[in-house]
């Protein structure tokens, strides 16, 4: 390699004069620096012009190294002062091929000897200007001391986790950011977030302190490769069992002998806030010891089950039940689900597997119905897939310290169809706040709850797109009850107030 080609080879190409090139050398009498670098520092030459030069001079490409990076695990196997000494930073692994980046392209002997050294196979070159290897050493140094901040905020960060206020820890590769989220009591709280080439580092050192926590804090990946979502849990109580729910014992009845043959699709109904994914996981949770259990989540609620595989949003959930049915689960558990999922859940049921999943709704039978607008066939699938669906809202409990006769109650049970003979001989109460309550005369929450177990008259009915009224008529038939009659059977016995009902149930009756 000469200079004087580098030299010709930018006139040529315009991106500098002769004059220029002439004072550059005549330069190089005092300054030993080649050629390129002296251009660059003159002024006399762009970065990219010189680049492409030395490219072509070389046959090695050139790359801006702040752009390229570098894999923080490659770029370990060379000691920072080698690096230095010799000018050459390992950036990263390509098969058996190990990609350096060298600023003196011309010292192949050296680079020869590396291979060994490295333990790669061969070496691939690619060459940075001198100007952009001082860049790069400034901008790594500051990295370096980023990667250790950002260490000390995680080991601060877990050692503070709290199971009862944080759901869960998201790490999650979004465009040039690698974010660290935390999740407590559903909401999302960034807690560092850094550029995404720190990203891998970030994840060692969280599944570092989860190897290192005896168990105390789950990892788990999720995603593509270059979209890697970590999710770090901390362990926690065991879920609430399907009896402390607050269902009917004869629904539980019913449910439980689903739950044991094993397949089809169970849904569970409710709003945001509802306990839906409370029941979903107490449903489910028995079968573990026996069954091997996959749970999708958004993470926004904790079902309690392990470490379950968790997606960040709605749609990267939609993509996981491919992945997690790849998982061969007898159960599936989803939180949230999505009508466009059934389809899919509702073949998942059809190969024999267990379905749970939560869905966003009111009631079973609007909610089941929107659920089967789909195409014809579809709307087959689904209709003889589902099991069973419960509808639920958790409504506040009156404090029983403060409770007393609601003046109102005789209004209200007329307002609600109660029979007269009914609100004569009972009224219903309220709570108006004392100290055992702190003033909110609020004790506890009460689940109201729907309950439809699927017939084989109702699955033809869903099929063939019956009215409502239908549906719910064949619903009574097979004993089940409205929310709205659950919600006034617990009001009449005082486990919850006509303010609870009308905050929570708009329509009084079907
Ligand atoms: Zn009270």
């Amino acid at each position: 390699m000469t200079t004087r080609s580098v030299g010709a080879l930018l006139i040529q190409a315009g991106a500098t004069t002769e004059e220029r090139v002439a004072e550059a050398l005549a330069r190089q009498s005092t300054d030993a620096r080649r050629l390129g670098a002296l251009l660059l520092d003159a002024g006399a030459v762009s970065a990219g012009a010189l680049r492409t030069a030395l490219g072509a001079q070389s046959g090695v490409r050139f790359v801006d190294l702040v752009e390229v990076g570098c894999d923080p695990e490659v770029g370990a196997l060379l000691p920072g002062h080698f690096a230095e000494g010799l000018g050459v930073i390992p950036l990263r692994r390509d098969g058996d091929t190990l990609i350096v980046a060298t600023r003196d392209p011309g010292a192949t002997v050296l680079l020869d000897e590396l291979t060994d050294v490295l333990g790669a196979a061969q070496l691939g070159i690619v060459g940075v200007t001198a100007a952009d290897w001082d860049a790069f050493q400034r901008y790594d140094a500051a990295s370096t001391e980023l990667a250790v901040v950002v260490r000390r905020q995680v080991e601060r960060l877990l050692s503070d986790l709290d199971p009862t206020v944080t759901d869960s820890l998201i790490l999650e590769r979004t465009g040039r950011l690698s974010r660290l989220r935390e999740r407590r009591h559903g909401r999302l709280h960034t807690r560092a977030a850094v550029p995404a080439r720190l990203h891998a580092a970030l994840a060692a050192a969280l599944e570092d302190a989860s190897r290192d926590s005896g168990g105390q804090i789950i990892a788990r990946t999720f995603g593509s490769p270059e979209q890697r979502t970590l999710t770090l849990t901390p362990a926690r109580v065991a879920p609430r069992s399907a009896p402390e729910l607050g269902l009917a014992t004869e629904d539980l009845q019913h449910l439980d002998r689903l739950m044991q043959r094993g397949a089809g699709l169970v849904l569970v109904i409710g709003p945001h806030a509802s306990g839906r994914t409370t029941t979903a996981a107490a449903l489910v949770t028995p079968l573990a010891a026996s069954r091997h259990i996959v749970a999708l989540t958004t993470g926004r609620q904790p079902t309690g089950l392990g470490a379950p595989l968790t997606a960040t949003s709605p749609a990267l959930l939609h993509d996981a039940v491919d992945g997690a049915l790849g998982l061969a689960p007898d159960v599936i558990l989803v939180d949230v689900a999505r009508v466009e999922d059934l389809p899919r859940l509702a073949s998942a049921a059809h190969d024999g597997r267990l379905v749970v999943a939560t869905l966003s709704g009111t009631r079973v039978v609007e909610t089941l119905r929107l659920a089967l607008t789909a195409d014809r066939l579809t709307r087959w699938r689904i209709a003889a897939a589902v099991s069973a669906a419960i509808a639920q809202r958790l409504v506040r409990a009156p404090c029983p310290d403060c409770a007393c006769d609601d003046p109102e109650s005789a209004a209200f049970m007329t307002e609600f169809g109660v029979p007269a003979e009914v609100a004569a001989r009972v009224s219903l109460r309220r709570a108006q706040g004392c100290t055992s309550c702190h003033g909110s005369g609020v004790a506890g929450r009460v689940l109201l709850s729907e309950v439809l177990v699927a017939t084989d008259e109702l699955r033809a009915a869903l099929r063939d797109d019956a009215t409502p009224a239908r549906l719910l008529e064949l619903a009574r038939q097979s004993g089940a009850h409205t929310l709205w009659e659950d919600g006034v059977a617990k009001a009449l016995a005082g486990q919850t107030t006509a303010a609870e009902l009308r905050r929570v149930l708009t329509e009084p009756s079907p």
